[in-house]
């Protein structure tokens, strides 16, 4: 059976350039880049260039990006790094709805003292900027929110936050990990201070990421030992990993604009006929303003959970809330901070696509969801007499 994988949103496929960009770094180039040698040496180039390609993609300035092994250790360097460098400042403000990377780090900092304030959002999981402007004040040392939710893909207006932070003293973060590689980021023009990405989001390995720290920001390292990453970013650099994000994000950049199109085309149709043929449907967040990959779909009356595993029944992967939080059956946070009806929050489905994805295999899951609802309702107590 082929595997049908709409779940890209937790972890993408490696495009095969990507490892083929890889694949001299894993065999005869194994040097340590900071060796005097040759052999060893010569693998700074390498990284630099990686680096130049993540920059370019992000409009940013090469010295301004930080290779790092994950979005979890860009996000958590981050914070670490704000609150260092603001040390007379206790106060964060995140929001209800950012990924456990965030949130229990600054659950973390609040047991050494530190405020958070998490900022909640509507019912279409819009960022609430009139709670939002009542909440910065003089002891905010960092603002860490995220471009694009990774549950329902929706964007929060990260141009007009970072306006009204403007002459506050305050250092804006965003976890990027979702939006890098799915939409157009300019950081010449995005007033944030830092932003965390991860390779495995957009065809890139497992392992590794980056931080994009702006140039005059104050930076603490998290990770202290070598000199690496210009001291701050300590350990043997993954040079094949590195490598490999470069390429990543050269390729998104590619073509970006017509990925977007394809994406949202394949999305929309899935969506509008997911809703067409399965009753008691409805899709959780803004449809306006998300990602085009993403989308995120409750069925009324039955679990998620049980969706899954007739879809996987099918050789269909797709996710209920996050793919880092299932497993539990406790509800996702982002859907109970969006107020979702109790009679939908358990039965959400996201399916998050990639450039590999294609319309038929869209169209062999519009084929399957309907006998797959229809089932689970049957069985549903709520569900039987409808
Ligand atoms: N932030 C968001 C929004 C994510 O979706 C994820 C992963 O799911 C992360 C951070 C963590 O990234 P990583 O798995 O690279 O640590």
């Amino acid at each position: 059976m082929k595997t049908i994988y709409f779940d890209n949103n937790a972890t993408t496929s490696i495009a095969p350039e990507v490892l083929q960009e890889m694949m001299p770094y894993l065999k005869e180039m194994y040097g340590n880049p900071s060796s005097t040698h040759t052999f060893g040496g010569q693998l700074r180039k390498s990284i630099e260039e990686a680096r130049a390609r993540v920059a370019k993609l992000l409009n940013a300035e090469p010295e301004e990006i930080i290779f790092t092994s994950c979005g979890t250790e860009s996000n958590n360097t981050a914070i670490m790094s704000a609150v260092e460098s603001l040390p007379r400042k206790k106060h964060i403000i995140t929001s209800a709805v950012e990924h456990p990377a965030v949130v229990n780090f600054c659950k973390y900092l609040e047991r050494k003292g530190y405020r958070t304030i998490f900022i909640p959002v509507d019912k279409k999981g819009r960022f609430r900027l009139d709670e939002f402007s009542k909440a910065v004040d003089g002891d905010t040392a960092l603002v860490s929110l995220m471009y694009a939710n990774n549950e329902t893909g929706v964007v929060f207006p990260l141009t007009e936050i970072g306006e009204m932070l403007k002459d506050r003293g305050v250092l804006f973060h965003t976890d990027a990990v979702q939006a890098v590689g799915k939409i157009p980021i300019d950081l010449k023009k995005l007033p944030v201070d830092m932003l965390s990405l991860s390779g495995h989001k957009l065809h890139a390995p497992k392992g590794i990421g980056a931080l994009y720290v702006r140039k005059g920001t104050g930076f603490s390292p998290y990770m202290i030992g070598g000199h690496q990453e210009q001291g701050r970013r300590a350990g043997t650099e993954n040079v094949a990993s590195i490598a490999g994000l470069g390429k990543a994000c050269e390729l998104a950049g590619e073509n970006l604009y017509g990925e977007m199109s394809y994406l949202k085309g394949l999305r929309d149709k899935l969506e509008t006929a997911l809703l067409k043929l399965c009753p008691d449907g409805r899709i959780n967040g803004d449809i306006e303003n998300r990602l085009p990959n993403t989308t995120n779909i409750s069925f009324k009356y039955i679990d998620g959970e049980a969706i899954l595993l007739k879809l996987n029944e099918f050789g269909v992967c797709a996710s209920s809330g996050s793919a880092c939080t299932s497993g539990s059956l406790t509800p996702s946070h982002v859907l109970k901070a969006m107020d979702v009806p109790a009679e939908a929050i358990h039965g959400s489905v996201r399916f998050s696509l990639s450039r590999y994805n294609t319309e038929a295999e869209v169209e062999k899951v519009i084929e399957i969801m309907p006998g797959i609802i229809k089932e689970l309702r049957k069985l549903s107590p709520y569900g039987k007499e409808r």
